[in-house]
């Protein structure tokens, strides 16, 4: 009985993995099909109802095929990309990628998840352009801030309000917040755990995910963290060190295990993205293996 639920599940999942690789396939052909219009040499009346009978495609696939297919018709390495991993693979960098840059952008989209793509591609983006509004103050020069509502009970307000005082300021209130969070976590952190057990003890695990508040801890993400990383990797150096365990969320950890962090022995607050992974770290090799064993998210 278990074998034949085995069987039926093997072959379902094949089936439909080729079944998907065949629709990869007619969906790069549509450009030059709408080009040469064979549908309507075949006698069709249109390519939506030639992609539908022939095909099983829907007329959001063919247009999306077309036009994802049409920003990338002068750039074969992102075609083979759709050819091997389909249409959502090099979605996040059709609009960015040109002939000069469609290898690099190739390589990535090879490698990551959608995903992960997206938010490299943002984050590439931000830290060209900066993200923080600048203010002018007349008599000052630029100064960058940056405004955010706060969702609070109107006790929390009050209380925030009366702590701030009528001449004091936002920011200096806040900080002084913020640093006393700090001196409370480094009291309560746990000493460092030296062992062959890759288990993180529960201590130091409560104590990483206290510090990031559950969220991811790399520069100003806000997804939930998915995963406690080891900055110095547990294979190279068997310890337990709550400040070099960081708390990421799925595609930053991804991005970490490709290399594309410029140098993670800073503050995660402060990691920027590399543009190529740093192959003659140690950590690259240990990462490679990593790789292997995993599926993309
Ligand atoms: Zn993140």
């Amino acid at each position: 009985m278990e074998k034949h639920i085995q069987d039926l599940h093997f072959r379902f999942r094949m089936y439909g993995k080729n079944a998907r690789e065949w629709t990869r396939k007619c969906a790069l052909l549509l450009p030059e099909i709408v080009r040469e219009r064979v549908w309507e040499k075949k006698g069709f009346d249109s390519v939506y109802m030639y992609a539908r009978v022939l095909a099983g495609m829907g007329n959001n696939a063919v247009n999306d095929a077309l036009r994802i297919l049409h920003s990338i018709e002068n750039m074969p390495a992102l075609q083979k990309v759709v050819e091997a991993k389909g249409l959502n693979a090099v979605r996040p960098v059709v609009a960015i990628a040109t002939s000069e840059t469609e290898l690099f952008w190739a390589g990535k989209a090879m490698e990551m998840s959608k995903h992960t793509l997206e938010l490299y591609v943002k984050e590439q983006h931000d830290s060209r352009t900066g993200t923080e509004n600048t203010i002018e103050f007349p008599e000052q020069k630029a100064i960058t801030k940056k405004i955010i509502a706060l969702d609070v009970d109107p006790e929390v307000a009050s209380e925030l309000e009366k702590l701030k005082g009528k001449d004091g300021d936002w920011n200096t209130l806040m900080k002084e917040l913020l640093e006393m969070r700090e001196k409370m976590l480094a009291q309560e952190k746990p000493e460092e755990k030296v062992t062959e057990s890759r288990h993180i003890p529960a201590a130091i695990e409560r104590y990483v995910i206290e510090r990031a508040r559950g969220t991811c801890e790399l520069r100003t993400c806000t997804k939930k963290y998915a995963i406690l990383h080891h900055i110095q990797r547990f294979a190279l150096e068997k310890t337990h060190d709550p400040s070099r365990i960081i708390a990421l969320c799925k595609p930053h950890e991804r991005m970490v295990h490709l290399g594309l962090i410029e140098d993670e022995h800073i503050q995660p607050r402060d990691w920027s993205i590399a543009k190529e992974p740093n192959k003659n770290d140690p950590k690259y090799a240990i990462d490679q293996m990593v790789q292997k064993y995993r599926k993309p998210i």
